[in-house]
């Protein structure tokens, strides 16, 4: 039997930020943050709000008091964002290893996984992100994993690697202390070529993925495509109030010596996150260059492309106005692969078969 790649197990996973402050929400019809009694904090602003935000209410995402929002936290949790995930990852093999009862050794021996995630800013501004993870054996999309090692193992593994990350910066007079982990709203679900009960077919993953993504980073007003060498191109920039602070609050906290690596002032036009916005460990690769090649015609001749054939960086981030959001990327570069692979297999089954080389058992 060829191996078929879309029976290995997969999961659908959504990590986000934690939270910041309390924004406003389009929370489907209910109220936006409903509180008992009428308190107001320090600022004398409430701290609840009644009101009902249709998605398109310009209100969603904003903070209910600006001055009580964590910046300086949302800011430093972006410019993290890749060691966040680089812990998540490392603590992935380790809780599967433990739940799958074996060492950490005996795990990468016997399987591997893969995965393609995608970047997103959330109405409030702040990264999220979706991954489609895969498990194959030890020798890649050929084997498949031991059966211990399932999709659900996977998803459960998720769910505790990701809680399990704590990242305390170091203390800083001016910052205090801050101590970095992944949001508790986190979704880890299997996906299925089949279906079947709680898991999520290639067709249904794609209407949920855009159901979930907002949209790319300027079309939600999360950042500008072009650096900022000015401040005063912050005042002028066309965002919200509260992306203008994130993007100030990048600038002034560049000029502190300790936080000098991070960047921030290069990067305060992604409000400090400078991780890609579509990132593919290498099995999950093979459709890049046709993303590439794609990407460059849209971008003609201003198309600058990263010199790692695995990623796409924030600045180049056209595909999304193409009429791909950025989960439709995820599934051309993560499903789509597995689809093109399963037809490869089938081809070379069936000309395999019509070779006569099939043995005879
Ligand atoms: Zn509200
Ligand atoms: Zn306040």
């Amino acid at each position: 039997m060829p191996e078929d790649v879309r029976h290995h197990p997969r999961i659908f996973a959504t990590l986000t930020a934690p939270g910041f402050g309390p924004v406003h929400r389009a929370n489907n019809g209910k109220r936006c943050n409903p509180r008992r009694g009428s308190g107001q904090c320090e600022h004398g602003r409430a701290l609840g709000c009644g009101l009902e935000h249709g998605d398109a209410d310009p209100l969603v995402g904003q903070p209910l008091c600006p001055d009580c929002y964590d910046y300086a936290g949302h800011v430093l949790w972006h410019a993290h964002a890749g060691r966040l995930w680089k812990a998540f990852t490392d603590n992935l093999h380790h809780h599967l290893a433990t739940r799958t009862g074996q060492t950490r050794t005996a795990l990468r021996r016997t399987l591997r996984i893969s995965y393609a995630k995608v970047a997103e800013y959330q109405r409030r501004a702040a990264v999220h992100v979706h991954a489609v993870m895969r498990l194959d054996g030890a020798s890649g999309p050929d084997e498949p994993p031991p059966p211990s090692a399932d999709a659900s193992a996977l998803a459960d593994s998720v769910r505790s690697a990701a809680a399990a990350v704590h990242l305390t910066l170091p203390y800083h007079p001016a910052l205090g202390e801050h101590e970095l982990r992944w949001g508790v709203r986190l979704d880890a679900r299997p996906l299925r070529a089949d279906g079947g009960p709680e898991t999520l077919t290639d067709d249904a993953v794609a209407a949920y993925v855009a159901k979930y993504v907002t949209k790319g980073a300027t079309d939600t007003g999360a950042g500008l495509d072009h650096r900022i060498d000015n401040p005063a191109h912050i005042t002028t920039a066309p965002v919200t109030p509260h992306v203008r602070t994130l993007m100030a609050t990048c600038w002034h906290l560049s000029s502190l010596p300790e936080l000098e690596p991070l960047h921030l002032r290069a990067w305060a036009h992604t409000l400090g996150y400078r991780g890609h916005i579509l990132t593919k460990s290498r099995v999950y690769s093979t459709t890049y260059t046709a993303l590439r090649e794609e990407r460059a015609q849209h971008r003609g001749a201003h198309s600058t492309i990263a010199d790692d054939p695995g990623t796409v960086t924030e600045s180049q981030w056209r595909y999304a106005g193409s009429g791909h959001t950025p989960g439709a990327a995820l599934i051309a570069a993560g499903i789509a692969d597995d689809l093109a692979r399963n037809r490869e297999v089938a081809r070379d089954a069936s000309n395999t078969a019509t070779g006569g080389a099939v043995g005879t058992g």
